[in-house]
């Protein structure tokens, strides 16, 4: 006869003496196996096993092996794939016992764990006994505190591990290695789980496990985390076989990706799970936030000192020349364009452009059809051109991005600016930044432009545009400080009173403009022309050689009759001048004088050199 309750007594001495003695010091598994001995012992049991019951599952637990921190799960439990798994789930929710198995419950009757065994007599006189509730009590009692004893430690470590993570977002600005960091802690949260981090932005290195979050083609699930801010759970999805879990990572001020974890047919998250999940992500998500306004509040300041030192500089006084120059050099620098132009706009109507400075696709046809284009869009009132990613068949086919801004004085344009990308294309970023030096040049560029023509219209002659005797003489004066030679010529119109006695005063002054603007053309680059008299004209070539002069001058007597209407022939007077033959400007131009009136004297329709008694 056994001693049924003494069995009893025994094995609750027993446990509890295991319980209080062992907790600190065993793992879950160890105690769960001494547990099971003492079982077996108790009953004179010769083979048993003890299974742990987690998420509608039997897990067996072998001997000898303790789960590592790695390899648990939030809940504490192992559940990786690989596992055997003993799924006796029917066996639980039919009846406690049958001949070889006792499934030990907590006191709601929820399943715990399952005792295997090959039963002996012992125990089946005691299951007959009313002593088999108090020991499923006490056997519910001893396995309930000790997972929650270790689900406490569990998650005491991963409350630890998010602490530290936490710690170490606080510490970096950097947005890699938060993504980083926070999925190396899921990652270890749940091992054996699929998780996946999906993200609505690139971030510098995309070949970390994450992908771009995809508006168009995500799960409903998970679009609507992203959208709603909040965790959404998607029970058993059939083409991911098991149920999926979307956490939203947010920061105040918006949703910057979702964290996607699947845990496998049958089981469910537990809220301790979810808990850390939406933890770990609202977390990352302010970081991420922080460290993204940082970067764009430290992008911010060096754009602002971009502008400014780009702004003091066009302001010291540059020429035109120089302060496209600078801007060229500027733009290179911050956006590294692989073509630039800057354009300006000539004429009273500003309605033809000219190259401040460009590259050289601009020299071609196809550069220059695109400006062209550029111009009429820009004149059609478009404040500012920004094609990205826009392959079109206007020339620009080559590039990823053009980008094209105005640059207006009171809201007139006085010319634009291109940028174009091969590869990379341009960032809004960039554009505002593009925009912003653009708008704080554009009075300087103004301005000077301003200064440039009051200075023409003080040095130049209003009919003619040719340069007023008075800046010829101070021009020349310096000029010949430093040149060793240069050419002198003095030109009249021949008959020009009958010009204006037969055509009018009116047509007279057009026959002039037309002389004027052809010899501008003629010294542009080689030389300067003034108005010297009423209809005569003062010449400077600088570096030409005698042989030069005598070309040019033999030029200008040929084509004048072409390109006056009506045709006119002119009379000029050429000298030599020699910084070493000591003569003054004065004595010099006295002496071309001469040789203009010889001109006159011979016929008219030719040039005389100084000292030559003919040349024509
Ligand atoms: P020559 O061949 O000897 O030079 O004969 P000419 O008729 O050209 O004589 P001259 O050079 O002495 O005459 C200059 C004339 O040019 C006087 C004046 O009526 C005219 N003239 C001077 N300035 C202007 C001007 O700005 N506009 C017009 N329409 N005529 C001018
Ligand atoms: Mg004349
Ligand atoms: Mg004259």
């Amino acid at each position: 006869m056994y001693n049924h309750e003494l069995t009893l007594i025994e094995m609750k001495c027993d446990v509890f003496d295991l319980f209080s003695s062992k907790v600190d010091e065993l793992s879950m598994e160890e105690m769960l196996h001494e547990c099971k001995k003492m079982f077996m012992s108790h009953f004179e049991i010769k083979n048993a096993d003890i299974l742990l019951y987690d998420n509608n599952r039997f897990i067996p637990l072998i001997e000898g092996e303790v789960l590592d921190e790695e390899s648990k799960s939030t809940s504490g439990i192992r559940s990786s794939k690989d596992q055997p798994i003993v799924n006796i789930m029917l066996l639980a929710h039919t009846g406690d016992i049958n001949e070889d198995s006792l499934i030990i419950r907590d006191n709601r009757l929820n399943p715990l764990a399952a005792l295997i065994f090959t039963a002996t007599d012992k125990w089946h006189a005691f299951a007959e006994s009313p002593y088999l509730k108090d020991i499923k009590k006490v056997l519910g009692t001893f396995v309930g505190q000790v997972v929650k004893v270790h689900q406490l430690s569990a998650n005491e470590s991963m409350y630890r591990r998010l602490f530290e993570v936490t710690e170490h977002f606080n510490s970096t600005m950097d947005s890699d290695v938060i993504i980083e960091e926070m999925m190396r802690t899921v990652l270890k949260s749940f091992s054996g789980y699929e998780v996946q981090l999906l993200l609505s932005q690139g971030y510098k290195d995309e070949t970390k496990g994450y992908r771009l979050f995809d508006y168009m083609n995500e799960r409903a699930s998970a679009v609507d985390a992203f959208l709603s801010g909040d965790l959404t759970i998607e029970k058993n999805a059939e083409d991911l076989n098991g149920t999926l879990m979307n956490a939203p990572i947010g920061g105040r001020q918006g949703t910057y990706g979702v964290l996607q974890i699947v845990a496998f047919k049958g089981t469910n998250f537990t809220s301790t799970q979810k808990n850390f999940v939406k933890l770990i992500t609202n977390v990352a998500g302010s970081a991420l936030e922080n460290a993204n306004l940082y970067e764009q509040s430290s992008r911010l300041v060096s754009d602002l000192q971009l502008v400014d030192e780009t702004s003091r500089e066009l302001n010291s006084n540059l020429d035109i020349e120089c302060m496209y120059g600078y801007l060229n050099e500027q733009f290179m620098k911050s956006f590294s364009p692989d073509e630039i132009a800057f354009v300006t706009l000539k004429g009273e109507a500003a309605d033809s452009i000219e190259f401040a400075s460009h590259t050289p696709l601009f020299e071609k046809e196809k550069g220059k059809k695109m400006v062209e284009s550029i111009f009429d869009r820009l004149k059609e009132g478009e404040d500012s051109i920004f094609d990205v990613n826009s392959k079109s068949a206007d020339g620009i086919s080559d590039f990823t991005s053009l980008v094209a801004l105005p640059i207006t004085n009171n809201e007139n344009m006085i010319g634009f600016v291109i940028l174009l990308h091969k590869d990379d294309s341009f960032s809004f970023d960039n554009f505002k930044l593009l925009r912003s030096l653009i708008g704080h040049s554009s009075l300087a560029i103004s301005n000077v432009m301003l200064r440039d023509q009051l200075q023409d219209l003080v040095n130049k002659d209003n009919l003619t545009k040719l340069y007023t005797r008075t800046y010829f003489d101070q021009y020349v004066a310096t000029r010949i400080e430093n040149e060793e030679s240069g050419i002198f010529f003095l030109m009249d119109i021949d008959d020009f009173k009958l010009v204006n006695d037969t055509f009018g005063h009116y047509i007279g002054d057009i026959v002039l403009q037309q002389i004027a603007s052809f010899i501008i053309s003629k010294v542009d680059g080689i030389g300067f022309a003034s108005r010297w008299g009423g209809e005569e004209i003062a010449i400077f070539l600088p570096d030409a050689t005698f042989d030069n002069g005598v070309e040019f001058a033999e030029s200008l007597v040929k084509e004048i009759p072409a390109i006056t209407e009506p045709s006119v022939t002119v009379s000029i007077g050429m000298g030599d001048w020699q910084a070493n033959e000591g003569a003054s400007f004065n004595e010099l131009f006295q002496s071309i004088d001469k040789a203009l009136y010889h001109a006159k004297g011979n016929g008219k329709n030719q040039f005389i050199i100084h000292g030559v008694a003919s040349a024509n």
